[in-house]
């Protein structure tokens, strides 16, 4: 029987974790490295070690009515999408509101997680930790893991040829903080992702020039998408995800490509796609049409040799005088604390996760790691319902032996509503749409056609919340506010 847990990490998903253990029942103890909760949202002018580090100027891609904890709605007055700081303070809060901050050990590193040796009939675990230099060993019936996936810079050196003669300076986006130091300068950035369009964009506004170099090119969207709403309200509906799933592939590919084609035409700015349909989630960014309309962010294909003070690009283009290239080429999931990282990282070194959450070579399902599965749609919800199933799956309330590899997410892509209300399912707070058109048709049409915002997981069933009507009803105020 699971009782004790150990959760690595009070990030959103750290939090989200401590207190769904503590709703079920189960006694948590949260491991945190650094003095605050919050992870990745939690600023510093420093990268630290083991910790997600941000640039000064982050805000957030998804709107505060979906980016929210399910139970736990944004303030009225925050604005739609927000600075890292507020939303921080949010995180802060909520840590506050449920209590969860005394179940949290600070400045407390996990240095090992073990399998002990009766595993295979008590699933348990022997977690290390290490606090001003004195080591503790303790034994959790199960562990959550959510040190988060954006800490260990993917610098791939090699295959960028004469980096090493390269006189000017270079580093990963994670060393990034601000542009002031670039003034004047000639930098290029490559990679074509989140933090690699915002730096750019950023740069831009200081530095001489800005390159801006990408591989295969990526769908940029905007924040601000029809008649001025938030994307995700108008995008991440349970209708279109339906009408997705009834269309011809053919015809919901075209709509895709012209739906991501509505802000500019891709083709125009030599940001097209290579696999112009693939689901791939896109890049946000309200200002890099412009930027480049205006010629301060020029855009580059992969490059092909680095010379000593210029890079040669694969369409023959040469740029002189660079100063400074910046490798925004994303991060590498790793499990440090992990004595035998094969556990999670089991086929060719890639994540094969149960659900996108179980590790599948277990004898015994005691172990989850939360916050690594990738959608179109925002973390927070999707981290506190997974940790709601997962602690179902620990308690054995769900899956008795239904334990078979049937479906693993080994790309760790997903489509946000299907993946939702498959764990929604599984645990029995999916909102059923058809009974409440029967029982209460205006919520109804507002769950069906309006934006999936993760109030509707609270609707029904375990962990149900009495606020969560009201909300579903009330978010296009709160977004108008
Ligand atoms: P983290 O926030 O990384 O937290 C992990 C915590 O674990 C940290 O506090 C760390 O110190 C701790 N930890 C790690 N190892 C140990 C250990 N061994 N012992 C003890 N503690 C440990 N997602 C969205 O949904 N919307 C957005 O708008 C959005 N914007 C983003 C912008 C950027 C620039 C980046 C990089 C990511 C963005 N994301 C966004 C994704 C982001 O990863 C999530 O929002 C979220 O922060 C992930 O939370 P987490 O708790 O899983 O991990």
């Amino acid at each position: 029987m699971v009782r004790r847990v150990a959760v690595v990490g009070a990030g959103v998903s750290g939090l989200a974790a401590t207190k769904c253990c503590l709703e079920e029942g189960l006694e948590p103890t949260c491991f945190e490295q650094s003095d605050g909760v919050g992870g990745l949202w939690r600023y510093t002018d420093q990268a630290e070690e083991g910790r997600a580090s941000i640039y000064r100027t982050v805000f957030t891609n998804s709107c505060k009515e979906m980016m929210c904890y399910s139970d736990f709605p944004f303030p009225d007055d925050h604005p739609n999408y927000m600075h890292n700081a507020r939303l921080q303070q949010y995180i802060c809060k909520y840590a506050q509101h449920f209590d969860l901050l005394r179940h949290v050990q600070f400045k407390t590193r996990v240095t090992k997680v073990k399998k002990r040796s009766d595993f295979s009939v008590t699933g348990q675990w022997e977690v290390v930790t290490q606090r001003d230099g004195k080591e503790e060993t303790a034994v959790f019936d199960a562990v959550m893991i959510c040190s988060g996936h954006h800490v260990y810079p993917n610098l791939p050196l090699a295959e960028f040829p004469g980096i090493q003669k390269f006189k000017g300076s270079y580093f990963h986006s994670r060393e990034y903080k601000e542009p002031e130091k670039f003034r004047g300068k000639k930098v290029l950035v490559i990679g074509l992702g989140n933090s690699g369009c915002d730096i750019a964009v950023e740069l831009s506004t200081v530095a001489s020039q800005v390159y801006l170099s990408s591989r295969s090119g990526s769908w940029v969207m905007s924040r601000v998408w029809d008649n001025g709403y938030p994307w995700d309200m108008l995008v991440i509906t349970r209708f279109r995800t339906w009408l997705g799933n009834i269309l011809p592939t053919a015809i919901s590919d075209w709509l895709y490509v012209r739906g991501m084609n509505r802000f500019f035409k891709h083709e125009n700015f030599g940001l097209m796609p290579l696999n112009r349909t693939s689901r791939k989630e896109p890049v946000f960014n309200d200002d890099l049409p412009s930027r480049i309309a205006c010629g301060v962010v020029v855009m580059k294909p992969n490059v092909k040799e680095f010379r000593e003070t210029s890079v040669l690009f694969q369409d023959g283009t040469v740029q002189e005088d660079v100063d400074v290239v910046i490798f925004a080429t994303g991060y590498s999931y790793a499990y440090p604390f992990m004595e035998d990282d094969s556990i999670i990282k089991c086929r060719d070194n890639q994540v094969t996760l149960y659900k996108g959450i179980l590790p599948p070579r277990l004898e015994k399902p005691t172990m989850a790691v939360i916050g690594l599965v990738q959608s179109l749609g925002p973390i927070i919800p999707t981290a506190d319902l997974q940790c709601r199933w997962a602690v179902k799956v620990f308690q054995g309330r769900w899956m008795s032996l239904c334990w078979v590899k049937t479906y693993f997410l080994t790309t760790l892509q997903t489509d946000y509503i299907t993946y939702m209300d498959e764990l929604a399912s599984a645990i029995g707070v999916k909102p059923n749409v058809l009974k409440l058109l029967l029982t209460d048709p205006q919520l109804a049409l507002k769950v069906f056609f309006g934006p999936c915002s993760p109030y509707q997981f609270r609707l029904t069933g375990p962990g149900k919340w009495s606020g969560a009507r009201k909300a579903i009803l009330t978010q296009w105020d709160r977004t108008l506010r």
